[in-house]
This record gives C-alpha cells, sequence and structure tokens, in this order.
C-alpha cells in the first residue's frame, strides 16, 4: 500500500513561536478542502539554505519567510517575480520540484487589498503620507504607485534612509522624501505607519493636523490595543483607522493563492484572528 502524501508549508523565521500564520493557513485549507499541513519552524540564519532544501526534501512545497529572513530568502531563491525584485525581499517561496526556489513578495498587495477591498479606502489621486523606510515600507511602495496616487510622501528619522528609497523608485514615480519636521502644515488623506515604532509603545514625532477631511490612518503593526499612532490618529480626527491585521491575513491568502492556486475568502479569517488576540 502506498503511503499518502500531504504538501507541506511552513513559516520559517526567527523567533516564530508567535506567528499567526499557521492558524491563517490552516483555515484558508479548511475552507478550501486543500490537502496540507502548515508548520512554524525556527531557523537561524546560517542553517537557512540547508533548512531550506531540507525541507523541499521532505515533500516541502512552499515556506512563508519572516524577520529576519527576507533579504536571505532573496538571496537564495533561483528565480524572483518582479514585485519581489523591487521589493528587495522574498516573504513567499515556491519550492519547485527540482530544487529551484520562486521568490516572491506579496506584503505590499496585502495591504492595498486590505485598504481597497475591506476598508473601501481607494489610492487614486490621493495624497499619501508613509511614515518609515524600512523593508516592509519598501515592498508597499510598487503596489501603492500602481494604484497612481497624486502625491506619495516619505517621512523618516534618518531621511537619508528614504531618499536612497526613494531613488530606487525613480523610475517609475516622483516620491517625495522629508524629516518629521518638515510635515508641519502639510496636509495627507491617508497616512500609514510603516516604522516599528509601534512594536515599543512610541508614536514618531508627528506635528497635529496632518489630515485632510475624510481621512484614513493605517499602522501596518497589530495589536489588541490601539498602538500610539492610530490612538494620535483618533485625537487628530482621522476618518477611519486601522490596524495591519487586515494585510496579513491579505498578505497570506495571496502566498496561499501563488501555492494552491485557489483564492481564500478572507474576511472570516481576519474576524477570527481578531476574537483570537
Ligand atoms: P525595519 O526595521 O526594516 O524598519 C523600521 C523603520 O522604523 C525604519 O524606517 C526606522 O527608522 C523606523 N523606526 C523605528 N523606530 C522608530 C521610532 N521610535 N520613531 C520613528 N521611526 C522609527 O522594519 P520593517 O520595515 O520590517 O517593519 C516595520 C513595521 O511593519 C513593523 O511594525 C512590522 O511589524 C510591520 N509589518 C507588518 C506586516 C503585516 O503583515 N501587517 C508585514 C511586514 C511588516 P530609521 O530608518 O531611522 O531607523
Amino acid at each position: 500500500m502506498t503511503k499518502n502524501i500531504i504538501d507541506r508549508y511552513a513559516v520559517m523565521g526567527n523567533p516564530v513561536e508567535h506567528s499567526k500564520s499557521p492558524l491563517i493557513h490552516q483555515q484558508f485549507a479548511i475552507q478550501t478542502k486543500q490537502n496540507l499541513t502548515y508548520e512554524k519552524i525556527q531557523v537561524e540564519t546560517e542553517n537557512f539554505a540547508r533548512d531550506v532544501a531540507r525541507f523541499q526534501k521532505n515533500n516541502g512545497k512552499g515556506l512563508n519567510i519572516t524577520v529576519p529572513l527576507k533579504e536571505e530568502a532573496f538571496k537564495i531563491a533561483t528565480e524572483l517575480t518582479d514585485r519581489a525584485r523591487r521589493a528587495g525581499a522574498v516573504n513567499t517561496l515556491i519550492l519547485n520540484a527540482d530544487n529551484r526556489y520562486t521568490g516572491d513578495n506579496t506584503d505590499g498587495v496585502g495591504l492595498v487589498r486590505d485598504l481597497m477591498q475591506n476598508h473601501a479606502t481607494q489610492l487614486l489621486n490621493k495624497d499619501i503620507l508613509i511614515l518609515g523606510a524600512g523593508g516592509a515600507v519598501r515592498g508597499i511602495l510598487e503596489p501603492f504607485i500602481d494604484q497612481q496616487p497624486a502625491r506619495l510622501v516619505i517621512a523618516n528619522r534618518t531621511v537619508s534612509r528614504a531618499f536612497d528609497l526613494a531613488k530606487d523608485f525613480s523610475d517609475i514615480f516622483e516620491i517625495e522624501t522629508v524629516a518629521y519636521t518638515e510635515l508641519e502644515g502639510q496636509r495627507f488623506d491617508i497616512i500609514i505607519n510603516g516604522t516599528s515604532a509601534s512594536l515599543s509603545g512610541e508614536l514618531p514625532p508627528l506635528a497635529d493636523n496632518l489630515f485632510n477631511k475624510n481621512s484614513t490612518a493605517y499602522d501596518m503593526m497589530y495589536a489588541k490595543d490601539d498602538t500610539p499612532f492610530m490612538l494620535w490618529s483618533k485625537k487628530n480626527h482621522a476618518e477611519k483607522v486601522f490596524d495591519g491585521l487586515g494585510m496579513l491575513v491579505e498578505q497570506a491568502a495571496e502566498s496561499f493563492y501563488c501555492w494552491r492556486q485557489i483564492r481564500p475568502e478572507t474576511k472570516p479569517v481576519i474576524s477570527l484572528i481578531r476574537q483570537s488576540m
């Protein structure tokens, strides 16, 4: 009798203990009736290439990659999607049969879908301010530019980092870069917090009154309670204020689609994760 071999998927990172990806992907699998397993695997950076190869040999078909391995995944991918190449980082690996790995990045499309589909927030012709110039912001720039905003401004503590980032996209859009102090007096329709300040309970040094009427605030971080940026946004009369849980589930759905060519429903999974927090 032949053994029934089940396709394996996992998230690799360090740490991964608190990752919500297994719960999300198990829900997607149940919902779409896909026979697969999804694990979390803690990996040391120096062992990453070896551990990916081992996982693939043991019927591994795909991986999500999280901190601090996204740049490593970019390096070991044998082919890259355009959006991964632009992002300079890979959060999804498709493990092909003959030791080829396709590297993709679904973070940006995840954020854009959460804003546009779940929160009815359009980006077309909007004045958008993005706080931060790290890996996550790099990943969202191209999907944002695709939606044709009127203005894209990046403010970062280290302004040179924002400037370098803008330069890498100058062939497709003129992104403005500023220090936080230069924001005073400006107004935006959408402000995205892509800094990691919320992780340590901090708020970037923002002037008051940065929101236009009917504006949206979005913190890429998610937590049980409002982050400092969300509290600041409410105090400053942003009309809609969201955290990044929807982005997390939407980027996972896009990875799931890359692996299984089937698109799961995200709304029930967002609700479930929210309840579990
Ligand atoms: P990086 O470490 O690459 O970048 C961190 C950025 O935050 C830098 O621009 C840094 O500025 C800035 N920063 C850090 N602390 C402060 C502070 N106290 N005040 C002002 N700016 C600060 O991180 P990532 O880009 O990988 O992640 C950023 C955020 O996005 C995290 O909160 C992460 O959880 C979230 N994220 C959410 C996802 C989701 O699915 N919801 C997916 C991916 C990321 P400087 O350059 O000056 O150091």
